[in-house]
C-alpha cells in the first residue's frame, strides 16, 4: 500500500473545501476489522481462503479518512488516491478465465433486468444506448433482450473481449475513446461513477452525446446512507443491525472514491444541463453464494427485503437507501 500516492482533495461536485468528518483513520480501521469478522462468521468452514479474501477484500484499498462536503453533501475520501494510482486497478484482472466471466454474466444479467425495465419505462421506449463500464456485458444483454441497441465502453480489456465474443460492440477505453459525434437515446453508468477519477467529466460527456430526448441513468452507492448507517452502527441496540445493513450492501469500509448523495448527484447533473426525472432507492444485489452459511443467506434476504419494503411503503426516505438510481433528461437549461 505504500506505493499509493495520496493528495488532499476538494469536493469534486461543487469545489467546496469545508467538510465534516464521517470516519477518521481509526474508525476506518475498525470497519476493516468488522468487515473481516462479518464475513468470517458467515462462510462455511470449508471455504477456500481466496474466496473469503474476495469478499472481505476491496476493489480499492480502504480509505485513510472519509469526509462529507458541507455545501453539497458529497461523501468522499480525503486524502484521495492520485488518479494515476487508479488506472491499474480496473485495467487489471486480465487473468480471469472465460468460465468465471460467463458465470458473472449469467448472475448479473438477471439482476440488470430491473434496470433495463426501468430505463425503458422512463425513456418511453427502446432505442440506442451507451453503457459506461459495461464489464462482461450483463446489462448490454438485458437491454438487448428488451429491444435496445446498446453498446459498451470499458477499460477492462479481458472483460470487454469477452463481451465482444457475445456479439456486443464494446470500445476498450474510457468514454473519451467513443467518438464525440455519436448520439445515443440513453447513456447508462451503472455501479462505476463512484470509482472513476473524474465523474464530472463523464457526465458532461454523456450529456453531449445524448439525442434530444435522451436519458442519462446513474446507479451509485449512497454516501448519505453510509454516513447514517455507520452512525447507527456506532452504539445502541440497533448497532449490529446497522452494521449488517452496511456489510450486506458493500458500504462497510467505504470501498469507493465517491459516495454520491441525492443532493450532490442532482447538482452534478444540473451542472451538465440535465434534470432528474426519476429516483429509485435500492439495495445491493444478493451477494450470498454456495459458501455462505444458510442462516446468513436468510439474514441477507430478510434484511434486503425489509429495506425494500420500507422504501416501497415510504416508511424510510430514499436518502437511507444503500444504493441510488437516478434518471435524468436534457433540461431546458442545458447548453446545446
Ligand atoms: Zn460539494
Amino acid at each position: 500500500m505504500s506505493s499509493i500516492a495520496y493528495e488532499l482533495a476538494r469536493c469534486h461536485v461543487c469545489g467546496g473545501a469545508d467538510t465534516d468528518e464521517v470516519a477518521d483513520a481509526e474508525e476506518v480501521r475498525a470497519e476493516v476489522e468488522a468487515l473481516w469478522e462479518f464475513h468470517t462468521r458467515r462462510v462455511a468452514g470449508a471455504t477456500p481462503p481466496e474466496k473469503l479474501l474476495d469478499r472481505a477484500a476491496f476493489s480499492e484499498p480502504p480509505p485513510v479518512r472519509v469526509v462529507r462536503c458541507r455545501a453539497c453533501g458529497l461523501v468522499y475520501r480525503n486524502p484521495q488516491e492520485r488518479a494515476s494510482a487508479l488506472a491499474g486497478i480496473y485495467e487489471a484482472d486480465a487473468g480471469v478465465g472465460d468460465d468465471v466471466l460467463a458465470a458473472l454474466l449469467e448472475t448479473q444479467r438477471r439482476s440488470y433486468r430491473a434496470q433495463a425495465r426501468r430505463l425503458t419505462r422512463i425513456a418511453g421506449g427502446v432505442g440506442t444506448g451507451l453503457e459506461v463500464g459495461s464489464y462482461v456485458g450483463a446489462f448490454l444483454d438485458a437491454a438487448r433482450r428488451m429491444g435496445w441497441r446498446f453498446e459498451g465502453v470499458d477499460v477492462n480489456e479481458g472483460a470487454s473481449r469477452f463481451a465482444r465474443s457475445k456479439g456486443f460492440a464494446v470500445t476498450i477505453g474510457t468514454i473519451d475513446d467513443v467518438p464525440a459525434t455519436r448520439r445515443f437515446d440513453a447513456v447508462a453508468v451503472w455501479n462505476c461513477l463512484d470509482q472513476l477519477p473524474d465523474p464530472r467529466h463523464v457526465i458532461m460527456r454523456a450529456r453531449a452525446m445524448l439525442s434530444p430526448k435522451g436519458v442519462v441513468a446513474v446507479r451509485v452507492p449512497n454516501g448519505e446512507a453510509y454516513a447514517r448507517w455507520r452512525e447507527a452502527a456506532e452504539h445502541g441496540a440497533a448497532a449490529p443491525l446497522a452494521r449488517a445493513v452496511l456489510a450486506h450492501n458493500n458500504l462497510l469500509t467505504f470501498p469507493y472514491r465517491f459516495g454520491f448523495t441525492l443532493r450532490s448527484l442532482r447538482r452534478l447533473l444540473r451542472d451538465a444541463g440535465l434534470e432528474v426525472v426519476h429516483v429509485e432507492g435500492d439495495t445491493l444485489v444478493p451477494i450470498a453464494d454456495e459458501h455462505t452459511k444458510r442462516w446468513a443467506r436468510v439474514e441477507e434476504r430478510a434484511l434486503k427485503g425489509a429495506l425494500r419494503l420500507f422504501r416501497t411503503l415510504h416508511l424510510t426516505p430514499v436518502t437511507a437507501s444503500p444504493w441510488l438510481e437516478v434518471y435524468a433528461r436534457s433540461g431546458a437549461r442545458g447548453q446545446a
